[in-house]
């Protein structure tokens, strides 16, 4: 089959078309025919390497992957060939305490796909048949590639780890990543007031339409200024953030008494100052979150599918171009999410 892989850690000319072995399913898997997969910044962490953490060479990225079933393990039931299915990312051993109480993210065996496993940018992609959630017709597939992680990691972050309440205030860090797209539509559909940042006056239209009440371009404006002058002094009852380094300090800065902060990723680098005495002064609580349940995908599924959230693509690019994609994510130059097309062109 056709994967793009590469053989080294580094930048992205490492990234190589190359023909591959098709996986080979055990009797728990299905072998699904991949028609489109979503980028996401763990795939760019991935290539470059991280310390501490060892990726089986050469390897295959992508986590986010739409498909149909072509090949079925012999103890799988009820599933059908040519079923269409996004994955649920994170793969986990199903039965301890935390996979049992839907903190799957916690489970020691806990792995994500096209990271400690072979990924999506390739023909075809081995998955548990427990990490299948069916889809409907109503979006096309690079639509439903670029909803899995993003969304149950806007969920997970909003919805169970900082409890947004309905007419509460939010700031969602980069309303044009893909957590960002995604958490904005959810904080709407819980009902609280959003303000979001930008670094380009062209993503505040399209942030708006999401459902942004107040956007703000951080290159323009100190952010956290913005955020007090936006709530009367108040500060927001919530800050969620996944860019680290370069805002955790402002982002603090911009909670109001007894707010909580939320986290999932340090975009920008993984070191922060921060001066104690606020922490506990303003009584504040800080929150970390990564990625989310099987279960709380399947719920996020079930609002795409009637409408209440929408996938947000910003490019389509075909398999063999993954180096443009990759090159699109490091500059920021999306609005959403940047998918492969595979198979399907
Ligand atoms: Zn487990």
């Amino acid at each position: 089959m056709k994967a793009i892989i590469f053989k080294e850690h580094g930048d992205i000319n490492r990234l190589t078309l190359a023909d591959v072995p098709e996986p080979t399913i055990e009797p728990d898997e299905v072998l699904l025919h991949v028609r489109a997969c979503a980028l996401n910044h763990l795939d760019i962490w991935t290539r470059q390497g991280m310390p501490g953490v060892t990726i089986p060479l050469p390897h295959i990225l992508g986590c986010d992957i739409a498909g149909e079933v072509e090949q079925i393990g012999s103890e799988v039931k009820g599933i059908t060939k040519g079923a269409r299915f996004v994955v649920s990312p994170g793969i986990s051993c199903g039965h301890c305490k935390w996979c049992l109480s839907g903190w799957d993210s916690l489970c020691d065996q806990y792995k994500i796909l096209g990271f400690q496993v072979d990924g999506g940018y390739a023909d075809y992609v081995k998955v548990p048949s427990r990490n299948l959630i069916p889809i409907t017709d109503r979006y096309s597939w690079e639509e439903w590639a670029s909803c899995p992680l993003v969304f149950l990691t806007a969920w997970h972050m909003l919805v169970t780890r900082a409890q947004l309440e309905k007419g509460e205030t939010i700031l969602i860090q980069a309303a044009g990543s893909g957590v960002g797209s995604a958490a904005i539509q959810i904080a709407k559909t819980i009902g609280a007031q959003i303000l979001t940042t930008v670094g380009d006056d062209k993503k505040e239209e399209p942030a708006k339409k999401l459902g942004a009440d107040h956007v703000i371009n951080y290159k323009k404006t100190d952010f956290a200024k913005k955020v007090r002058d936006l709530t009367q002094g108040q500060g927001v009852h919530v800050v969620l953030e996944h860019i680290g380094g370069e805002t955790f300090e402002k982002s603090l800065a911009s909670l109001a008494k007894k707010g909580r902060l939320v986290t999932c990723g340090v975009t920008s680098g993984p070191q922060i100052q921060m001066d104690l005495r606020f922490l506990f002064v303003r009584q504040h609580s800080l929150l970390g979150s990564f990625m989310g349940g099987r279960g709380e995908l399947n719920e996020v599924v079930g609002l795409l599918k009637q409408g209440h959230l929408k996938p947000v693509v910003d490019t389509v690019f075909p398999l063999s171009e993954a180096r443009k994609a990759h090159r699109r994510m490091l500059d920021r130059k999306n609005f959403g999410k940047i998918v492969l097309q595979v198979n399907n062109g």
